[in-house]
């Protein structure tokens, strides 16, 4: 084309597209669903606009919010169109090609040495997942803001950009026609087409046509002279063969017959009843399994940990559903600290508002994902007006119980895991193969998001306390709870015992622990650095206080003859505190925490501990 402007594609998108090019991957399918959900963004995004300014929608057709896909067995091209947001010339230009997207190498990365390449979506790159099926590649698209215009490109390194001055003007949105390459003729098949949408693409909150065939009975005349004539000359032989037969029997009937015409029309191919707004008891698991991948673009096997669907009712009302995914992303908590997003798509009276709303959960709750579709916010605001609505208060609130609800359920319903029941009482469901050691899988990936919330929210303090693991003296190499350690706890035993350091092996041969030991009582191992912090914050529960034991104020029952031991070194320890230097030490006292070692430095009650010294000490190192 003349008025074609070439581009080399970005170094990392070339080669993305060279091995997606050349990939074996076998299941091609995945560049619909991939197609399908960036129409679908973009009829998000026109619709968002719309919210503060109708005009944006334009008339007739063009308003229509919908998703078409269109097969032509002809130039064995199969295309897809939206009437989503579009592409300005410099959208084409950055999105598709020239600007690489943070997931991109590391997508290359992943690729080649899985070869996987299902989870191109969730690395945002999954556009190009079109290579896989197409040797020829053509974007039309038209933005409000520009004139229409086509990008083209063969995946050989280069992509051209026109302007459209041949194309039937799309109005706004876009259009894809991919060109199949001669192994992916399947694609022209509607059956197979309307086979994938239903797979992959049945969470879409737009309707998706396809321009499907129809036979259909049509009546036409049957007059004498038909078989010459011009308009039927596309029925077979063998109809105008029965014609003949027709014209002698029917001579003063009426001239009519049935014949079999293929007619073309738009054919729905999703329901669009977005499943947050069915009740939970119509959804099967199999859904919300299927949904929960459509939602975070994440199609490997895996199910989600688990989910929770609900209703709030009252002043706020709004529905969500919650994920607890089953891996944590690979950077939850390097990015902790900086970033805080949230992984919910929020909703407004079934409007997609966006998925970077970071005021509907707390930091330590960003591992889960989801969404909320509220009643009560206001829709026609901007984004500030509604990250200061006072509802989003409430909304976090129940959000937060909800979630930690759901935690609990991963535990109670596990049975590796510690009930508080009598083992006969508990009551077995049929699934339980698939929860046994849920909780511990939950507790590897999620565990320091618990301590972190026990950290940063008070409210919630003795439900995330609840749902701590750790290991200690007694739990023979595995993870216990609170309630556990509280079921074992001495008669007599007053406090919680804790020990902090690097790690078990080296906490296990503390001098702390011997008396301890010997007298048969449990202490918890506080082997993360954040469990240091964590304890600053957990002071007591279920009504019993936590006792570092290397600190001053250990109770270990009653000793008889402590007061007379006391006594009798009272002496020897007037000597050592007068030996020492004040700065280095407050007290030296009597103790009945040892067994062997003759003496130990302990911290006092509200000062550090010598494993807190030690982080501190890296910290600032
Ligand atoms: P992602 O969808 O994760 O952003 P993609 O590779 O699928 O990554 O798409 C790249 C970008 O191209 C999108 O972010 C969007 O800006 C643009 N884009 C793709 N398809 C469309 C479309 N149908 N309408 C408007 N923009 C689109
Ligand atoms: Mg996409």
């Amino acid at each position: 084309r003349n008025n074609a402007e070439k581009f080399e594609f970005q170094a990392e998108v070339s080669r993305l597209m060279d091995i997606i090019i050349n990939s074996l991957y076998s299941n091609k399918d995945i560049f619909l669903r991939e197609l399908i959900s960036n129409a679908s963004d973009a009829l998000d995004k026109i619709r968002f606009l719309s919210l503060t300014d109708k005009e944006v929608l334009g008339e007739g057709d063009t308003s229509k919010l919908e998703i078409q896909i269109k097969l032509d067995k002809e130039k064995k091209m199969l295309s897809l169109r939206d009437r989503g947001i579009g592409m300005t010339k410099e959208d084409l230009i950055k999105n598709l090609g020239t600007i690489a997207k943070s997931g991109t190498s590391a997508f290359v990365e992943k690729m080649q040495s899985t070869g996987d390449l299902n989870l191109i979506g969730q690395f945002g790159v999954g556009f190009y997942s079109v290579y896989l099926v197409a040797d020829y590649v053509e974007v039309i698209s038209k933005h409000n803001d520009d004139k229409q215009y086509v990008w083209e490109s063969k995946a050989d390194g280069a992509f051209a950009i026109s302007e459209d001055t041949w194309n039937e003007p799309l109005g706004r949105g876009t259009e894809i026609r991919l060109h199949l390459r001669d192994e992916a003729q399947e694609y022209l098949e509607e059956s197979k087409l309307k086979e994938l949408v239903k797979k992959y693409s049945e969470f879409i909150n737009f309707p998706i046509y396809i321009w499907a065939s129809k036979e259909v009975d049509v009546e036409v005349p049957a007059d004498e002279d038909e078989s010459s004539d011009e308009e039927s000359s596309d029925r077979t032989s063998s109809e105008e063969g029965e014609d003949e037969a027709d014209k002698s029997e029917d001579e003063d009937t009426e001239k009519k017959k049935t014949v079999k015409e293929t007619t073309y029309e738009w054919e729905r191919l999703n329901d669009v009843k977005a499943i947050w707004l069915r009740s939970p008891k119509d959804v099967t698991n199999e859904e919300y399994v299927k949904f929960y991948h459509s939602l975070t673009k994440d199609f490997s096997d895996e199910k989600p940990m688990a989910w929770s669907h609900f209703t709030a009712e009252g002043d706020v009302e709004f529905k969500a559903v919650l994920f607890v995914p089953p891996k944590a992303p690979h950077n939850l908590y390097q990015s902790y600290y900086n970033s805080n997003k949230s992984n919910l798509k929020l909703y407004v009276r079934r409007v997609f508002i966006s998925d970077e709303f970071d005021e509907l959960l707390p930091k330590f709750l960003s591992f889960l994902m989801g969404l909320v579709d509220s009643d009560t916010l206001p829709l026609n605001v901007s984004r500030e007006m509604l990250q200061a609505h006072s509802s989003l208060k409430t909304i976090k609130k129940k959000l937060v119980r909800k979630a930690l609800d759901m935690i609990r359920r991963i535990a109670d319903e596990d049975p590796d895991e510690f009930s508080g029941k009598d083992e006969k009482d508990v009551e077995k469901s049929g699934d339980e193969d698939e929860k046994k050691g849920q909780y511990t899988k939950f507790w590897n990936e999620y565990g320091k998001s618990i301590k972190l919330g026990i950290i940063e929210d008070a409210t919630n303090r003795n439900r995330l306390a609840k749902l701590l693991r750790f290991e200690s003296t007694k739990s023979d190499g595995k993870l216990t709870s609170l309630d556990q350690y509280i079921s074992r706890m001495k008669s007599g035993q007053k406090d919680i015992f804790y020990i902090t350091g690097i790690s078990k092996e080296q906490l296990e041969k503390s001098p702390f622990l011997e008396r301890l030991k010997k007298k048969n009582y449990e202490v918890i191992f506080f082997t993360d650095p954040v469990d240091e912090y964590l304890m600053q914050y957990l002071m007591d529960y279920e009504g019993k206080q936590f006792q570092n034991v290397s600190k001053d104020g250990l109770k270990i029952g009653k000793d008889s003859k402590s007061r007379e031991l006391k006594d009798s070194f009272k002496e020897l320890t007037k000597w050592w505190k007068g030996t020492l230097k004040t700065e280095d030490v407050d007290e030296v006292k009597i103790s009945n925490r040892l067994d062997n070692t003759p003496c130990v430095v302990v911290t006092s009650k509200f000062g550090w501990s010598a494993n807190m010294e030690r982080l501190m000490q890296a910290q600032t190192l």
